[in-house]
């Protein structure tokens, strides 16, 4: 693994001061609903939160918007809901932000495109209006340069440079370093308009995997301020999640990132919590966090009898993700449990040797028989319809004993 070389957090990612490096990275996400509509966004914000986002982000786009939001947060601290909630700002920040100080005064903390608050503009009074206001509410602000709306002024200007030196550096080349300058001017304008170090934190997303490694190793050779990591518009389904843990790994390896998002496209229908669940799962994939126990499963092949393996491990996995919301408050630690389900003897029971818990599934020709591994050793072997039930209770009864401090409780129920 690379040295971790940098990672600190500031005021932006929970909201409150907590200095200090080798912290942990924090999980954003960012709601799709209109904001103006108070009771959606509600109930996204808290889906999104009980799913594990540490801070939520909302689009402020118009009026109707900034208004909602402090409702949104009344409405999310009635229902116990306590979780940042970033403003994202363009084109019109500044006049919003003035006009609804309530909004100011709730949101956690604001999020300016460089890009595009001062559109037409010879001077960035927009930017300093958005910058003073957060220093009147002492909030953070996090400068978010986006490929896709990068200040055209300063790209023009980079490109027209470029092209009269006596070898012009490649198109990407330059646009990767507009994006840094950008992002770079931007929190110096801020420093000087009254933020603190630690109230700014920085982006700079692309959407290609290679371009976003270079643009955030550059930005953390150049500069101390905390760093928000997500490649933009990742995409749906397997694409967004690959290409996304392609670009976010390399980085976080390097100590480089405080806070993260998963940019995904959710399906039609979709439930937004998946670039919650997926931006966890790349961080304790890492090893840098534990949110959830983890579960081995083998791919299956030829030996496997059927697809009975694949739905025990099915089962397993969502019957932990509904039981996390409870078992994380009452067993603390318990995200660190590992689970092997396995689909023959040829793998499982070495797996289930490194788990807390593993089953291994019959094969093809073999005995009907399910071994159990508790903490590397067998503990049992379930047969007949009722193993999921069985191996669930098994389960059960490791957290109950394992992770909860107040109980007396020792040995599995389900002893064979
Ligand atoms: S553990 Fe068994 S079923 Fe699973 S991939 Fe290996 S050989 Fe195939």
């Amino acid at each position: 693994m690379a040295e971790i070389k940098r990672r600190k957090t500031s005021t932006v990612q929970i909201g409150q001061v907590r200095a200090g490096w080798e912290v942990p990275v924090v999980v954003q996400s960012m709601t799709n609903t209109d904001t103006a509509d108070v009771p959606a966004t509600i109930d996204q914000v808290e889906a999104l939160a009980l799913a594990g986002s540490e801070i939520v982000r909302v689009t402020v786009n118009n009026e109707d918007a900034a208004a909602a939001v402090p409702r949104i947060t009344e409405g999310l601290e009635k229902r116990g809901i306590r979780i940042p909630i970033v403003g994202d700002f363009h084109y019109n920040g500044h006049l919003l932000l003035k006009k609804f100080p309530e909004a100011a005064r709730a949101l956690a903390k604001y999020r300016i495109n460089p890009g595009n608050v001062s559109i037409g503009r010879k001077d960035d009074d927009n930017f300093r209006t958005m910058v003073e206001c957060a220093v009147e509410n002492q909030k953070p602000v996090r400068i978010g340069v986006n490929w896709g709306s990068l200040d055209q002024q300063l790209l023009t200007r980079m490109m027209d440079e470029n092209s009269r030196r006596p070898q012009p550096a490649p198109a990407r080349e330059v646009m990767l370093e507009a994006m840094v300058v950008s992002a770079l001017d931007s929190a110096a304008a801020a420093g000087r308009y009254g933020l603190r170090p630690d109230q700014i934190i920085l982006s700079a997303k692309v959407s290609g995997v290679r371009d976003l490694i270079d643009v955030y190793t550059r930005l953390a050779e150049r500069c101390e301020y905390a760093l928000h990591l997500g490649l933009t518009e990742a995409g749906m389904g397997a694409k967004g999640l690959i290409a996304s843990t392609a670009a976010l790994a390399p980085l976080l390896l390097a100590g480089i990132g405080d806070t993260i998002r998963v940019s995904l496209t959710p399906k039609p229908g979709g439930d937004r919590t998946e670039e919650v669940l997926a931006a966890q799962q790349i961080l304790q994939s890492l090893g840098l966090r534990s949110f959830m126990p983890q579960v081995t499963s083998c791919p299956g092949c030829g030996r496997t009898t059927s697809t009975y393996f694949q739905e025990l491990a099915e089962q397993i996995q969502t019957y932990l993700r509904n039981s996390m919301p409870q078992w994380r408050k009452k067993y603390p630690g318990v995200e660190q449990l590992k689970l092997a389900v396995m689909g023959c003897v040829v793998n499982g029971p070495g797996e289930s040797k490194h788990a807390n818990l593993g089953i291994s599934l019959p094969g093809t020709f073999e005995e009907p028989k399910a071994p159990v591994y508790v903490d590397g050793k067998l503990y049992t072997t379930l047969r007949g319809d009722s193993i999921v039930a069985e191996f669930k209770q098994i389960l059960d009864h490791y957290v109950e004993t394992h992770y909860n401090q107040d109980s007396t409780a020792q040995e599995p129920a389900v002893a064979r």
